[in-house]
């Protein structure tokens, strides 16, 4: 028997499948949706191809999806039935963009698998129980309790994910062990974990909030986003626009929203590709600073994603001055390593960890979960 676990985004679909309840992964892969139908539904039968075309004899006992946005309904991965599809739906007001094409695949999913549990995992339900001085924005009290307005926070697969595996990779127990993760990739977020349950993120009510992006600005001052919309003219869907894809690292270099690219502008000497760098490092460092100090000190630090896992020079960077938190890389270390791995310099109590991004073995671990328990 194997487990099929589905990541539907707006131009790909990420398939993984694994090998029962050993959750051994036994194939994976990722079919391009082709953008001029931007239907991830279609993608769906390449991946049952894939797995037809001899990958595995074994019946698919499971489907899980990831969903990102599961508000304040889904606290934790469900069993999807008919009214679970409606209200991920109507989740797609404060999701557009990530939603629909979960939405879209399970459709087509369950009709492919249709005598098999199909369980979605979320990337809000980590963060539903973070405490309230860390989720209740200061703006007035009634667009939380009315409106919906709150820190969701975003990417919980992974850090879910990370922070159990910094725990099994440690040999720690999880009971007390606080670790801070930095899940680097085209987005970026970092996360609080205290035994085993998030404290504090950085990502919000949107996934536009905190780290600077490939493209996403970040936190910046909102009164700046005043200032365009009544000063310099702009509509709100220009702004948008901008922040979301027009800004980080691609809006401060020009270069582009891909750090590879940007590194090797800065090194052949592009000015604007080296301060769009130190101001990335920069928010990845101060972000750091605070969720360690929101569990009183760190135990362990984990970088992961593209970035995270293959940018030595920024992984330097964004550590520099951490000392002061019992952290401390090993530059040699972190130089020639292969995920996962430790990269904390020798004699220093903090660890530091480069770890695989797996969600697709963390959303594999909740189907089976849900699907025993039933
Ligand atoms: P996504 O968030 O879409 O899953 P990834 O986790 O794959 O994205 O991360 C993509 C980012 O990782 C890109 O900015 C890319 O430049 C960066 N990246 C990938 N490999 C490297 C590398 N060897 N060195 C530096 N950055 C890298």
């Amino acid at each position: 028997m194997s487990v099929l676990v589905l990541n539907a985004g707006s131009s790909t679909l990420k398939f993984s499948l694994f090998a029962g309840r050993s959750t051994d992964l036994v194939a994976d892969g990722i079919v391009e949706i082709p953008t001029l139908e931007a239907d991830p539904k279609d993608a769906v039968p390449a991946v049952l191809d894939a797995i037809r075309d001899g990958i595995s004899r074994d019946p698919v006992v499971a489907v899980g999806h990831r969903v990102v946005h599961g508000g304040r309904v889904f606290i934790g991965s469900v069993p999807i039935d008919a009214r679970v599809i409606d209200e991920i739906g109507r989740l797609s007001e404060l999701a557009p963009l990530h939603n629909p094409p979960a939405l879209a695949a399970i459709g087509e999913a369950r009709r492919a698998f249709p005598g098999v549990p199909h369980v979605a995992v979320f990337d809000t339900s980590f963060f539903a129980d973070l405490p309230p001085e860390r989720h209740v924005y200061p703006l007035p009290y009634e667009w939380y309790a009315e409106s919906g307005v709150r820190r969701y926070g975003f990417h919980g697969i992974s850090h879910a994910y990370c922070a159990g595996r910094a725990a099994e990779f440690l040999g720690r127990p999880p009971e007390g062990f606080r670790v801070v993760t930095c899940h680097l990739g085209n987005g970026c977020s970092a996360a609080a974990t205290l035994g085993g349950r998030a404290v504090a993120t950085t990502m919000g009510f949107t996934p536009l909030e905190g780290l600077v992006m490939g493209s996403r600005s970040g936190s910046v001052d909102p009164g700046i986003l005043i200032h365009a919309l009544e000063r310099m003219g702009l509509f709100p869907e220009e702004l948008d626009e901008i922040l979301q894809r027009r800004s980080g690292l691609l809006g401060v270099s020009g270069v582009s929203s891909d750090f590879r690219a940007v590194q090797e502008a800065a090194r052949v000497g592009n000015e604007r590709a080296r301060l769009a760098l130190a101001i990335y490092a920069d928010s990845v460092r101060a972000a750091i600073g605070s969720l360690a100090v929101a569990m009183g000190g760190v135990d362990a630090l984990v970088f992961t994603a593209g970035v995270g896992e293959n940018a030595a020079s920024l992984r330097e960077e964004a550590c520099r001055g951490l000392e002061c938190l019992g952290l401390r890389l090993d530059p040699g270390r972190n130089r020639s390593l292969r995920p996962d791995a430790d990269l904390a310099a020798p004699g220093i109590s903090g660890r530091i960890l480069v770890l695989r991004a797996r969600e697709d073995l963390h959303i594999a671990r909740e189907t089976l979960r849900l699907i025993v328990s039933k």
